[in-house]
């Protein structure tokens, strides 16, 4: 038997739903999403959580910042960075 969930990991919770193509893509996102992510204030790792979809925190400064929807900082950040100055 073994563990349960060997191929799709954290996606396991949705049992035998949706197919096993598709939670093998929600496995994907789940693990970047829980996986330890470090703060881009404080730089410390593991203390930075997501408020809402798109919206991080970190429980050691307090700062809350806009990120990507499973990952507190998207490919499109430094894009992001020359409008602010713009401003
Ligand atoms: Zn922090």
């Amino acid at each position: 038997m073994g563990r349960r969930t060997k191929i799709v990991g954290p996606a396991g919770s949705y049992g035998p739903r949706y197919g096993v193509s598709v939670r093998k893509r929600v496995r994907d996102i789940l693990i970047k999403k829980r996986g330890p992510h470090v703060c881009p204030f404080c730089g410390s790792v593991g203390t930075v959580y997501r408020v809402a979809v798109g919206i991080w925190a970190c429980r050691k400064c307090g700062n809350v910042w806009t990120g990507a929807a499973y990952t507190p900082r998207s490919g499109l950040a430094p894009y992001f960075k020359k409008y602010i100055i713009k401003e």
